[in-house]
């Protein structure tokens, strides 16, 4: 037998929870009161509902505060809250969604109207239908995206990178209606001041890819500003780190003896996700993942765009080397050629054909010598896979924090003679933070 879904209705006037629970009753909800906010809280804490109808004004925790509290527990992400109030100003309604509130509804409450809002919240589409009511109409724009920091390891700021930019790895991606976010380094920052700025008091819903859990990929975000208002709804979705599981590895790094707001007091309605099939959709979008060879637990993404496919491998050591003579090298030393080989034809064929492929190119051959095994890539290594599987643009990405613009100069040269060489139309760029890139779509 489904056991029945809970309500808690949460108000001060008894005679109102009992009518609005006999009502509820009656179409089969299970239903718990409480007659103030805090013993209310008890009630969600302890019960999780489904639904929870509260009032606004209550005497210990008003109905603000209610939601507030909820929508920072992670664990109750799936609970609807549905604020009511005797009271009809604007003011009211939008800080109760501020708060986190699905609903508001006036008083007195129809039970027809209750039950058809009731049914419309808990049937589980949420996620879509919340970005569809963010998506601006008018026309579809083309896919768009933006390098917000394009550094690896740690950021560099200084006169030397100026031009490629200091913050670590985060690219912004605006397609099919969707803002998705790769990785939460540095750059996330400015990125998060641009977005409120943007959508001033205006919902906001984002999804952030990890590529992993490394420090330069996740230190910006407890300083992107969104997670600090209300009105803006973060899904982070990724693959377990090695052994703590994803929420912990994120909410570990703003614990008290690194930052002093906890992860779970964070205004903002902040879902984590862990990722267990390499195909998923984001809204429209259909998404895809693959195994980067780098320590822990790494991935890169493919994004499918009407405009076309971008792929991004932040951090990447290619499988096989090819040295001077072109003799080909696995690049692990546990591990054998023919493996490399048939891990090497495995991203091959996820990164086939992209139309932008951002792709992890720390080092020149020189330096690469020195850290083989590492988990980063070599420019003519990098190069030489994005040619194989016929990649229309690629990004070389990852700066190493000791080089600087110049360097990062003399390594696309270095990498546009190979593509050269190979008579390939591939073209080649180094990314640079602030460069904004709109696909458009290629006959045939
Ligand atoms: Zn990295
Ligand atoms: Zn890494």
């Amino acid at each position: 037998m489904i056991s029945p879904k809970k309500v808690l209705i949460i108000d001060d006037d008894a005679e109102y929870r009992a009518l609005m629970g006999e009502v509820l009753g009656m179409e089969g909800w299970r239903v718990l009161e409480a007659g103030d906010g805090e013993a209310g809280l008890e009630v969600v804490n302890k019960e999780h509902p489904d639904v929870v109808l509260c009032d606004l004004l209550m005497p210990r925790s008003n109905g603000f505060l209610v939601c507030r509290k909820i929508r920072s527990d992670f664990t109750l992400r799936h609970t609807k809250i549905i604020v009511t109030s005797g009271r009809d100003y604007d003011s009211d309604r939008l800080a109760a969604k501020e708060a986190g509130a699905d609903e508001y509804l006036t008083k007195p409450i129809k039970p027809y109207d209750l039950m058809a809002l009731i049914a419309r919240l808990t049937d589980d589409t949420t996620i879509m239908t919340r970005q569809a009511d963010v998506t601006p109409t008018g026309p579809a724009k083309p896919a768009r995206m933006k390098f917000w920091g394009v550094r690896g390891s740690i950021p560099t700021p200084g006169p030397g990178t100026v031009r490629y930019g200091g913050n670590t790895t985060c690219v912004e991606i605006r397609a099919g209606g969707e803002i998705i976010i790769l990785d939460g380094g540095t750059g996330l920052r400015p990125l998060g001041r641009e977005l409120l700025a943007e959508f001033k008091d205006q919902p906001l819903n984002v999804t952030l890819l990890l590529s992993h859990t490394h420090w330069d990929h996740i230190q910006g975000l407890p300083f992107f500003t969104p997670i600090y208002q209300p009105r803006c709804r973060l899904r982070i979705l990724g693959f377990e780190g090695a052994r703590r599981g994803l929420v912990n590895v994120l909410t570990g790094q703003m614990e008290s003896p690194y930052f002093p707001v906890p992860f779970g007091e964070l205004p903002g309605n902040i879902e984590v996700d862990e990722l267990k099939d390499l195909d998923f959709p984001v809204g429209n979008l259909k998404v895809s993942a693959w195994f980067a060879n780098h320590p822990g637990i790494c991935v890169g993404y493919r994004i499918e765009t009407q405009e076309g496919s971008i792929v991004f491998f932040p951090d990447n050591e290619p499988h096989c080397s090819y040295d001077e003579k072109g003799d080909v090298h696995s690049t692990r030393k546990d591990a054998s050629l023919e493996y490399a080989h048939s891990q090497e034809a495995k991203m091959t064929e996820f990164i086939r054909g992209a139309d932008v492929l951002i792709l992890d190119a720390q080092y020149d051959r020189a330096e690469y010598e020195k850290h083989l095994g590492w988990g980063h890539g070599c420019v003519d290594d990098v190069v030489t896979l994005a040619l194989r599987a016929d990649v229309k643009q690629l990004f070389l990405f990852h700066h190493d924090p000791d080089h600087d613009d110049a360097k990062i100069d003399q390594m696309l040269a270095h990498a546009r003679q190979i593509v050269a060489n190979a008579k390939s139309p591939m073209l080649v760029e180094a990314a640079e933070e602030g460069r904004v890139l709109e696909l458009v779509k290629t006959k045939g």
